[in-house]
């Protein structure tokens, strides 16, 4: 049962071949087992994970339930879930219990899925290697010396060695995408306001962005059709209703496409400047492979420029952490959150409090995006930065003008050992560089796995498409899957 997919254990459900409380057992047993070795969930308790899943099994009972009713969920502990444990992997929220739920949490909840636990991460969601949680390193479960990717690691550590069916995440810049891909999942992230952030604790808003962790593009498609639409409390998330994207999922890319070429009529452009300088033998490797089953499939390949995206990197670097510094400038000590236990006076509060609350990378952000934002340093570094973030997207619109989906690597390398990176900040933020272009952009983007490289590590193939075009993009990975077998492969934990 561990092994079946979404839709697979839906049915099962529905037909009453497994009720969703033994489903939910199950996988708490299997959480059980391993996260003292991975340490992918910083919440789990089963009693309410319990209670949920019976109430969905009277629900299937009355013949009440949707198609996920029952089926369990991990949650990145980014977001606010009502009564549990909410930490975003910080010390600064190591007590606090939410007292609401996210708008993610909520439509997942009423659909009636099981929450399963809280995902590890790094600290507010800044890092790639799940190194910088105040709740201790995710190990990758192809490889316990390496590191998951991050900063969804625990969610995708979590979905690789099938301790969840699915599992949400969040990406500002590579955080979907690059653990999913060290990790040999699949992942996407939609287009910037097409999931509500509503109680997703903020990191960058103008970047952050709620997405899946999954099995496959299938399961993907029902996850993503559960959480997108409108939500009135987030004023970026646009006014369009929700999309059925399994769908279109099995339908050939044209309407005159054939069951073996069903891709027949998809352009598929590759970034030069995403196969150079930087990009690991053994990735491109398999990253061309996959571009190769595409075109077996009937798609054609088309050379594109991204002539802006080496500046991606340095550009997010300066928006990311300038919003995260007035983000995170409400964990204060006074309304909730860690407070430090002796101080002077009220501004000694707050010095003590966030100096005891945030780790080193957090701090380093707040430093730096309170830099930037100052007076006679905006023009130069956050005015400019946001210059760069549109020629970045300018980019992508000309390369939209002769293909409809954009492929490359995911990251530039396989996943690399714990500590390896940790000390050195630019070496760490290089692993998004094929990523935050699309962030940068507000574009929907995906990983899916396409093969392996040196010591069985996980590769992925990274997939940028226009402004809404999920459906397309699930359908064009979903014909990938149903082709190759690279997302049935588990890690043998
Ligand atoms: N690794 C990037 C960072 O540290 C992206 C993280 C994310 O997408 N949340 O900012």
């Amino acid at each position: 049962m561990h092994n079946a997919t979404v839709s697979e254990l839906s049915a099962a459900l529905t037909a009453g071949k497994i009720s969703s409380a033994e489903l939910t057992k199950l996988f708490l047993e299997r959480i059980g087992q391993l996260n003292g070795v991975l340490n992918a969930f910083v919440t789990v308790d089963a009693e309410k994970s319990l209670a949920q899943a019976r109430a969905a099994d009277e629900r299937i009972a009355r013949h009440e339930g949707s198609r996920l009713t029952g089926i369990p969920i991990a949650h990145k502990d980014i977001f606010c879930a009502r009564d549990w444990l909410t930490t975003c992997g910080s010390k600064m929220l190591a007590n606090f219990v939410s007292p609401y739920d996210a708008h993610v949490i909520e439509r997942f909840n009423a659909a009636g899925c099981v929450i399963l636990g809280k995902t590890n991460m790094d600290e507010f969601a800044m890092g790639s290697s799940n190194e910088t949680s105040y709740f201790g390193p995710v190990k990758n479960p192809w490889d316990q010396t390496c590191v998951p990717g991050g900063s969804s690691g625990g969610s995708a550590a979590a979905v690789a060695p099938r301790r969840a069916p699915p599992a949400t995440g969040t990406h500002t810049g590579g955080s979907i995408r690059q653990p999913a891909a060290l990790t040999g999942i699949t992942g996407i992230k939609p287009t910037y306001g097409r999931v509500s952030r509503y109680g997703m604790i903020a990191f960058a808003s103008s970047l952050d962005q709620g997405g899946v962790m999954a099995r496959s593009a299938e399961d993907a498609a029902l996850l993503l059709s559960e959480m997108a639409g409108a939500d009135a409390r987030d004023s970026t998330c646009v006014d369009m209703a929700a999309e059925d994207y399994t769908r279109t999922l099995r339908q050939p890319w044209t309407p005159d496409g054939s069951s073996d070429r069903p891709l027949q009529g998809l352009r598929i452009g590759l970034p030069r400047e995403h196969f150079g300088e930087g990009l690991a033998p053994e990735v491109e490797v398999a990253v061309r492979a996959a571009v190769a089953e595409f075109e077996k499939l009937g798609a054609s390949i088309v050379d594109i420029n991204l002539p802006n995206s080496p500046l991606s990197v340095p550009a997010y670097y300066v928006i990311a952490p300038a919003e995260a510094s007035s983000n995170l400038s409400r964990f204060d000590g006074v309304r909730y959150g860690y407070r430090a236990p002796d101080y002077a006076d009220l501004l000694d509060m707050y010095r003590k409090t966030r100096a005891q609350g945030f780790g080193a990378e957090v701090k380093r952000r707040i430093l730096i995006g309170t830099y930037v934002l100052s007076h006679g340093y905006y023009d130069a570094y956050y005015l400019q930065a946001q210059r760069i973030r549109r020629l970045i997207a300018q980019d992508f619109d000309a390369a939209f003008k002769c293909c409809d989906l954009i492929a490359g690597p995911t990251s530039p390398t396989v996943a690399f050992k714990l500590g390896a990176k940790a000390s050195d900040p630019v070496q760490m933020y290089l692993n998004d560089i094929y990523t935050i272009p699309a962030n940068l952009a507000g574009l929907p983007g995906m990983s899916i796995p396409c093969g392996f490289g040196s010591g069985g590590l996980p590769v992925g193939l990274h997939v940028v498409g226009n402004y809404y075009s999920e459906a397309r993009m699930l359908c064009a990975a979903s014909h990938f899957q149903q082709a190759t077998d690279w997302h049935t492969k588990a890690p043998g934990v």
